[in-house]
């Protein structure tokens, strides 16, 4: 509430603000029910490895299906779950859902999970992801935490600290959306990630825009002098994934193999995607 309230200077814009603060309300209320009322779900979208020619895994995206408002995408909840406090159970669901599903995957299949930067701050967090693996028994070198440089502000000693450990566990940790954070370059010093996934804002432009072309090969240089693979986000066009291709990545994914499917899809993606691949390669695909 403002200072200004009760000597009428903002009573013009109450009701504006009282209705952006109510579905604000609703929607916090909404979600905290949303668990025990069974509303969450997991997508997935496959993660094609360039060189290998084949699935590598998927990444589990978090789906809310609302009564009202339909399907809600994660950027429209998740940051009003991590403020509210309700992350932590929710990342919590997510890991033990996604390495439970995983566990039934043939087992070349690794499964990618995102997790949030208050997540990671969490020191329980270990505890919980150890947990997820036993009772799945998913063996940690198929588990792959994503994060974003957000994590990494600051710095800590914890963040580092607990990456180590994930890491010493068998874990596998990619750096997501990389490119659009803050100081990128700093936090490749700290850790050894495992992987550096591309942000879809350079992959748009690679055909279109000579710097974003040259980023993604410097990028792609980096990570591969650095010891880290890459991963190209967003591809939507065969030129695109010829591009990334050419300038070295390792693997990439989009709505040109396939947008993010329930579980119950997942087969017959794999399917139509080994099939697609196949008259793609005959036809315009070239020497991929
Ligand atoms: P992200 O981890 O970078 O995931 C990639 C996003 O790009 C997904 O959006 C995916 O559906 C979308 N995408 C994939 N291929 C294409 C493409 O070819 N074109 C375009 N335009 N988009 C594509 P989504 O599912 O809406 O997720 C958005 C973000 O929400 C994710 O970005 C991730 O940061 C977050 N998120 C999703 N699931 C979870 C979760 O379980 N936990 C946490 N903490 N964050 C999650
Ligand atoms: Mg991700
Ligand atoms: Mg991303
Ligand atoms: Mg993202």
């Amino acid at each position: 509430r403002s200072k200004m309230d009760g000597r009428g200077t903002w009573r013009f814009f109450e009701p504006a603000m009282d209705a952006s603060l109510q579905s604000r309300r609703a929607l916090e209320t909404d979600l905290r029910a949303a668990m025990d009322k069974n509303e969450f779900d997991l997508f997935y979208q496959p993660i094609y490895d360039l060189r290998m020619d084949r699935i590598s895994g998927f990444e589990a995206l978090l789906r809310w299906r609302h009564p009202e408002r339909g399907l809600v995408p994660p950027d429209q909840f998740i940051p009003v779950a991590e403020e509210i406090g309700l992350i932590t159970p929710l990342g919590e669901w997510v890991l033990n859902r996604a390495c439970a599903q995983a566990a039934s995957w043939p087992n070349e299949l690794k499964i990618a999970v995102n997790v949030s930067a208050t997540q990671f701050r969490d020191p329980r967090l270990a505890a919980v992801i150890a947990n997820a693996l036993e009772v799945s028994a998913l063996p940690p070198h198929r588990l792959e935490l994503e994060i974003t440089e957000s994590v990494l502000l600051g710095n800590s000693a914890e963040t580092i600290a607990t990456l180590h450990e994930l890491k010493a566990r068998g874990l596998r940790i990619a750096l997501d959306d990389f490119g659009t954070g803050y100081s990128s370059l700093s936090y490749l010093r700290s850790f050894p990630f495992d992987k550096l996934k591309i942000d879809q804002s350079f992959v748009r432009d690679v055909t279109a825009k000579k710097g974003s072309k040259l980023i993604v090969r410097a990028i792609t240089r980096l990570g591969k002098s650095l010891g880290m693979t890459t991963t190209a986000e967003g591809v939507e066009t065969i030129e695109q994934l010829n591009q990334m291709k050419a300038e070295g990545c390792n693997e990439a994914q989009g709505y040109l193999f396939s947008r993010p499917v329930p579980a119950t899809e997942l087969a017959s993606t794999i399917l139509s995607l080994r099939n697609g691949l196949q008259s793609l390669k005959r036809s315009d695909w070239g020497n991929l």
